[in-house]
């Protein structure tokens, strides 16, 4: 099974649209949104049964048992992110800066301070036509690379036997990004033709190129700034990365979106260019193959 992973320097460049494009292109059995701070790709995938659901536990934090804390102040002392704090004579923690680091717990003279598991966030797993793998970070908590993970691998573990797997990743170049594109035998960076868009694409090839990963470019909207979306096709030249397209754009894309639908199943402009990036990119994997 070969697994194309899909990346964006940031968040609104249509990266969904155009995985959401590629499953339907591939139908892609073994299917993944490991955007997990924002998923969206259930509202275009179709989920016909109730998914399993997993708890995810992202480490540790402080628990004040305030009928025990005799408020003496040692651990708001000793906390180095300074989320500890005496609020009318009784220690509370701030849950979204706690770190975990166990300190106040170790150090509280009455054992007022329990460490507990943080739940961090919920996994979901899909077995309907296709295994679909998601999951949802709870706001202000830092593990989403190990969630990341935990989505990628279990959607691999129980894909079934199929050509192609199709992850959505996260935008930026942070850590879910790092954690998604381990195991992947093409990442296709969907790309922005604008002077931000150029630079986190650049910043996004050399994260890339940290992992060994093998990567091709397309450009989404290529027609609102055709000079950006040349300078990125220079780029990718210099550079020895296929590029692989341009997608126009398209108000078919909106309409296929508020629909629940792909555009790639519509006879439309941006329709047609994805069915091409998608035979170049098929292409490519089959050279990797040789
Ligand atoms: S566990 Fe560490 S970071 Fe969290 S409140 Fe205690 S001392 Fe502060
Ligand atoms: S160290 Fe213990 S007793 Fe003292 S304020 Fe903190 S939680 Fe309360």
């Amino acid at each position: 099974m070969k697994r194309l992973l899909l990346l964006s320097g940031k968040g609104g460049t249509g990266k969904t649209t155009v995985s959401a494009a590629l499953i339907y292109l591939a139908q892609a059995k073994a299917v993944a949104d490991c955007d997990v701070d924002a998923p969206n790709l259930h509202l275009v995938t179709k989920q016909t049964t109730a998914p399993e659901v997993f708890d995810f536990l992202g480490g540790e934090k402080a628990l004040v048992d305030a009928d025990k804390c005799i408020g003496c102040g040692s651990c708001e002392k000793l906390c180095r992110f300074d989320c500890i704090h005496i609020i009318n004579g009784t220690a509370a923690v701030n849950e979204y800066s706690c770190e975990g680091c166990g300190v106040c717990s170790y150090s509280c003279p009455v054992g007022a301070v329990a460490m507990r598991e943080d739940l961090a966030g919920k996994r979901e797993l899909y077995h309907d036509d296709a295994v679909f793998s998601t999951a949802t970070l709870k706001m202000g908590r830092g593990t989403s690379g190990k969630l990341v993970t935990e989505v990628k691998l279990a959607m691999i573990k129980n894909a079934p036997t199929c050509d192609l797997a199709i992850v959505d990743g996260s935008p930026g170049i942070g850590c879910p990004v790092i954690a998604s594109v381990s195991g992947m035998d093409l990442v296709l960076v969907v790309a922005e033709p604008s002077g931000s868009g150029i630079s986190d694409l650049k910043r996004l090839c050399k994260t890339a190129e940290t992992f060994q990963a093998k990567l091709a470019v397309c450009v989404n909207k290529y027609d609102t700034s055709p000079n950006h979306a040349e300078e990125i096709e220079n780029f990718c030249k210099e550079q020895q990365i296929p590029f692989v397209g341009k997608i126009p754009f398209d108000p078919m894309a909106v309409k296929a979106a508020n629909e629940g639908r792909t555009v790639a199943e519509l006879d439309c402009p941006a329709g047609m260019a994805i069915r091409k990036i998608f035979a170049a990119v098929q292409d490519i994997l089959r050279t990797n193959d040789a």
